[in-house]
């Protein structure tokens, strides 16, 4: 008989289509590779140096305004220009290249330099999220826009150049291939059941309740069955909606609860500001409706075993698939018990 809490094993993500191989009996093999410095010490709430703090001069020569709450603007050095022809490339069918067009933008969260989403204020955070919900509107309304992704990365080991909380909103001509083997296996669960492929997988979480981390009234936290990062999980909102613009008023404020519940899990975990990478995954504003789509966030945290000690995506999980040793039930069961 399988035990997935003993047995090596690998898990489907239906959401995607990709396996993890699990390995529960390599818990307790001892640790002898690279051990992270500790996180950077407390910052101070205004940097004159930071690029993103009010009033400051920005590297491209532009200045901030002396914002009070939230604040975007086009990123300096953005990945993707408005201007860019969409024409194709192409040679025999083997090298092919097309023109992407796009909007790079950078959102601030607060003036504060200090300040993370674990210890900001949940009214401050609903502001965010008003934020975040005028932009993909905003931006999604575009005619060259198919797809808007906003995502924040946090802390130096997932790359963030600076502390001051911020996002990134990247709007592309086309959805990026994770966002379409999301939307396609959405549409071919919905064809072929009927129903929603991520309101099903929630109402199994919440039945079983042994992935789950945290609720409240409209929004579920879980780690995924198949979850590849360790402490990995997913914000699902628990009505359906395609995005966040058709959160109300109440939804937008769980939202913001939620999202300041599960980075404080996080930071609380292994008493460390936590890294992570997170981002929505919403409709794309290609012009259809796409009632397939459920809408949902995406937490990818890297640490593994304590502060200073990483998981690397090296070897079998870049040749083969990813693997993880801890399962998700107890990664889930250490979320909980770190509230
Ligand atoms: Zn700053
Ligand atoms: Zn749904
Ligand atoms: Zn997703």
């Amino acid at each position: 008989m399988l035990d997935l809490a003993q047995h090596p094993h690998r898990r489907f993500n239906p959401l995607n289509g990709s396996w993890v191989l699990v390995s529960p009996h390599r818990t307790q093999r001892p640790w002898q590779g690279q051990v992270e410095k500790a996180a950077a010490a407390a910052q101070p709430e205004y940097d004159p140096q930071c690029y993103l703090c009010p009033g400051n001069a920005r590297a491209g020569g532009a200045r901030n305004p002396a914002y009070t709450s939230t604040f975007v603007f086009d990123n300096d050095f953005a990945a993707l220009l408005p201007g860019t022809p969409a024409g194709a490339w192409q040679r025999d069918g083997l090298l092919m290249a097309e023109g992407e067009p796009g909007i790079c933008r950078v959102g601030c969260f607060s003036p504060r330099h200090d300040l993370t989403v674990s210890r900001m204020s949940v009214p401050d955070l609903t502001l965010v999220v008003e934020l975040w919900a005028a932009q993909f509107a905003e931006l999604g309304a575009l005619p060259r826009i198919g797809h808007v992704q906003i995502f924040e990365n946090r802390g130096e080991m997932m790359g963030a150049s600076n502390p001051h909380p911020h996002c990134q909103i990247w709007a592309s001509a086309t959805a990026p291939p994770e966002v379409t083997r999301e939307q396609q296996r959405q549409a071919a669960w919905r064809g072929a059941r009927g129903s929603c492929l991520l309101c099903d997988y929630l109402a199994a979480e919440r039945e079983s309740g042994e992935r789950l981390v945290m609720e409240n009234e409209c929004f579920a936290a879980v780690v995924p069955f198949w979850a590849v990062w360790p402490f990995e999980t997913m914000v699902l909102a628990k009505r359906h909606l395609t995005g966040m613009d058709e959160l109300d008023g109440a939804g937008r404020a769980d939202l913001a609860d939620i999202l300041h519940r599960v980075t404080a899990c996080y930071d609380n975990l292994f008493s460390v500001p936590f890294p992570y990478t997170m981002g929505f995954h919403q409709r794309p504003t290609d012009g259809e409706a796409h009632p397939e789509w459920h809408f949902h966030a995406h937490y990818y945290p890297p640490l593994l075993r304590s502060a200073t000690v990483r998981k690397f995506m090296v070897g079998f999980e870049m040749l083969g698939m990813p693997q993880r040793d801890i399962t998700a039930e107890s990664a889930a069961a250490r979320l909980r018990a770190s509230q």
